[in-house]
């Protein structure tokens, strides 16, 4: 079937009819058949068929309605992001030099074609007038939740500023990305600048093979002697973990706690130019200033309003009240590792901040040691994926049965999502291993939105699921089973989670079905409450097939895995609170205006003493290179990973309640119920109140301090 993607809104060009970015019609696209060079005729045709649309769109004499404005502009757009999403996918798992070059020409044309849109102000009108109109009443709530987030994003983005404070508002926003851009290049380059070389064996005493041969390859490629260690993390955090070299262990610690700050060139060969404290308080100034003019008393008001969290004081009594409870674990495990050090490895004046990641790691060795690889072997993956389907089947009332679509590598599976009447719901594919020209990581994106179209047919949703898992490899002329990492199927079931919420939708407006609208703080739920599952006896003990032998994982290999799940979660905890809280207030109650030289490490510092555990030396500069939130968009948001793991904690333990009465957490009841208010509606009502419906209760803390053993 080749029905144009435009069909029947407009006719291809006879030079594009073959051009496999535009005949994909509403199906699924060929990929295999994408070439570079049908890049720009097809997003330079459909940036012009989007930009009529809008012209469209902002005519004096279109009405303002669902029918004549909002739905020709969303057929309009959803053509253009949905071939240059297939485009900018086959970029991340099939890059090409040729491909990459053709995606870049274009890249500048879409942004600028999405920003302006953004800042439309003849549109911002329109789509008023439709939000005063006597139709808004009669359309449904998904539609009046596209409308309503439309017109927040336009005021969010200056809409409403008057001519003359609009020239500053936009200096602010250039003004912004130019500082977040040097904060993380001053980060970048005082990382990259720091090189440590030990030419004597006797001093990398510790350190494990694997360790020693990349320190052995970097040194190398830099042209020097020995064995060479980098702030990069990979090189970095080893040294710290493994080397019984305390003096190593200082060293690289104080370079790396002092990276782009004032003491940088004292502790790492950094540069004074590489100072980021006044690029803090000039960004935080910044953001103040946007904040006031937008109406907000400070940034992190103005950072909520997509966000689910209610209000400035909410989210600072919900860190502290997680400070306070996670402090005394915090303060247990910390001693724990002090008596442990003292005793064992000999640190008879106590730790300092340079031992606490060796002291730990030997600590979880006495305790809880068990083989990674040993763990692997019962984890083959078309078991593993039998697992997860199960659990999926189980829960949600859908079957899961292998597809034909036509994907970008032989590897991809490619999968239907149907109802128990047999009905196609969806589609997802399964891209699993790494490959070269394949970005590293793992993600879920979505290839179509579910959408009701304007003949009454329901588009349903199509989503890729993208891992980076070893490859199969072949011995001895034996193509081996691929097995993967516990952490692996970890992550395998977080994607999952973020596949069905896209997936399970029954929302029929585009801009709130699926993950579409979904508040920033809360999208991370349906994917951690996923990974729940693989700390499941009963899930585990279905999944694991042992590569050679076949048996299932022992019960007391899970034992020890369980064990060693919680070791220094109370530490752990705390950190990111603390770094949460610190984020939060600079973004809040910081005053920028009378702030000036070390204030915000000063904030930092306060923070710390009042909450944390481990004392911060007195060189620690750690805030300067808190790139989250200095060029990483987490600004006011660091708090969110925190957030979305209490819902995904108190959702589950819905589950968790169910099977004391069931004997399973794979209970159907709770299954529905969580499919029909959480999965189901996407972003088509407020998260909180999606959570309520599902918990009949506001969110609690306690799951997740259970399930991190601080109960
Ligand atoms: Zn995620």
């Amino acid at each position: 079937m080749t029905t144009s993607l435009l069909s029947p809104l407009v006719a291809l060009p006879a030079s594009l009819e073959n051009n496999p970015l535009l005949t994909f019609g509403r199906g699924i696209a060929a990929y295999s058949e994408v070439k570079p060079e049908h890049i720009a005729p097809a997003i330079g045709f459909l940036l012009k068929y989007a930009q009529d649309a809008v012209d469209t769109a902002t005519h004096p004499e279109t009405p303002s309605s669902w029918e004549k404005l909002v739905e020709p502009l969303e057929d309009a757009t959803e053509a253009l992001d949905r071939s240059w999403g297939a485009i900018s996918h086959l970029n991340n798992v099939a890059d090409t030099p040729e491909l990459r070059a053709a995606f870049g020409q274009m890249l500048p044309e879409y942004t600028a074609f999405r920003s302006n849109l953004g800042q439309n102000l003849a549109l911002y009108q329109k789509f008023k007038a439709l939000k005063n109109s006597p139709q808004f009443a009669e359309l449904n709530r998904a539609q009046q939740k596209v409308i309503e987030n439309s017109l927040r994003d336009f005021r969010l983005g200056g809409a409403e500023l008057s001519d003359a404070e609009k020239p500053r508002f936009s200096v602010i926003q250039d003004e912004q990305a130019s500082l977040g851009k040097k904060f993380s290049e001053h980060v970048l380059d005082a990382t990259d600048c720091f090189v440590h070389t030990i030419t004597d064996k006797a001093d990398l005493a510790g350190l494990p093979e694997d360790i020693l041969a990349a320190a052995a390859d970097t040194a190398q490629q830099k042209g020097l002697q020995g064995w060479a260690f980098t702030l990069h993390f990979p090189s970095y955090y080893p040294v710290m973990q493994y080397s019984e070299n305390r003096e190593l262990r200082r060293l690289m610690y104080q370079a790396y706690v002092t990276r782009s700050s004032e003491l940088g060139p004292q502790y790492g060969e950094g540069k004074l130019d590489w100072d980021n404290t006044h690029n803090m308080l000039d960004q935080l100034r910044l953001r103040d200033e946007e904040a006031r003019m937008l109406g907000f008393a400070n940034y992190a008001a103005l950072s909520l309003a997509p966000k689910m969290a209610n209000s400035v004081d909410e989210v600072d009594l919900f860190l502290t009240n997680f400070a306070i409870k996670s402090k005394p674990f915090a303060q247990k495990d910390y001693q724990e590792l002090c008596e442990f050090a003292k005793a064992e490895l000999g640190f008879t004046e106590g730790l300092e901040p340079w031992d606490i990641p060796f002291a730990s790691e030997r600590l979880k060795q006495t305790r809880y040691a068990f083989s990674e690889n040993e763990l692997k072997q019962y984890f083959p993956l078309p078991k593993v994926l039998d697992g997860l389907f199960r659990v999926i089947q189980t829960l949600f009332g859908v079957k899961i049965e292998s597809a034909n679509l036509p994907t970008w590598h032989a590897d991809v599976q490619s999968f239907a999502v149907k109802d128990l009447a047999g009905k196609i719901r969806a589609y997802f594919y399964l891209d699993p291993y790494a490959r070269p020209g394949k970005r590293g990581g793992a993600w879920m994106d979505d290839a179509r939105g579910r959408r009701e179209l304007a003949n009454g047919e329901i588009q349903i949703p199509v989503a890729y699921l993208v891992c980076n898992f070893a490859p199969p490899v072949t011995v001895d002329g034996i193509l081996r089973q691929p097995t993967i990492t516990h952490d692996d199927v970890i992550t395998l079931f977080h994607e999952s989670g973020h596949g069905l919420h896209h997936l399970l939708t029954q929302v029929s407006a585009l801009g709130v079905s699926g993950i579409n609208g979904v508040e920033w703080d809360a999208v991370e739920l349906p994917s951690q409450f996923m990974e729940n599952f693989c700390w499941e006896w009963e899930v585990l003990e279905k999944m694991s097939a042992h590569a050679q032998t076949g048996k299932p994982l022992p019960r007391e290999l899970f034992e020890k895995m369980l064990a060693a799940k919680n070791f220094q979660n109370g530490l752990a905890t705390l950190r990111q609170v603390v770094m949460s809280l610190t984020d939060w207030r600079l973004h809040s109650s910081f005053d920028t205006k009378s702030a000036k030289g070390q204030s915000v490490l000063e904030v930092s510092r306060n923070i710390a003493d009042e909450y944390g555990i481990i004392p911060q030396p007195e060189i620690s500069r750690w805030i300067n290179s808190f790139s989250h939130i200095f060029a990483g968009g987490y600004a006011a948001g660091y708090y969110s990973y925190k957030w979305a793991e209490v819902l995904s904690a108190d959702v589950y333990s819905a589950f968790e309640e169910a099977a004391k009465l069931t004997g399973s957490v794979l209970d159907a009841k709770t299954g529905a119920r969580y499919r029909e208010e959480i999965l189901e509606v996407g972003g088509s009502r407020p998260a909180a109140e999606s959570f309520k419906a599902f918990r009949g209760r506001e969110p609690s803390i306690d799951a997740l301090l259970r399930h991190g053993g601080m109960a």
